[in-house]
């Protein structure tokens, strides 16, 4: 079984849907249904990432405070 660590490695290509092998996705996929830690990892990689803009040059002051305060709000469960 994976460990956190690889999970962590590997939860970018898992969240952006880059290429994995079947064995690697079936892996993450088990891990992450035993290990809340992980669950919760990827969870708020997908939040981030879905945060932040498609163009950085767009950001102005106001989008660039809402996004801060997102990242720094207490987590929902
Ligand atoms: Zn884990």
């Amino acid at each position: 079984m994976l460990k956190c660590k690889h999970v962590v490695v590997k939860a970018d290509a898992l969240v952006d849907g880059a290429p994995l092998t079947r064995r690697e996705r079936f892996a993450l996929r088990l891990h992450l249904l035993m290990c809340h830690h992980c669950r919760r990892y990827v969870r708020q990689l997908r939040a981030l990432l879905n945060t932040l803009p498609r163009n950085p040059d767009s950001l102005d002051d106001a989008r660039t405070r809402e996004i801060l305060d997102k990242l720094n709000a207490p987590q929902e469960r």
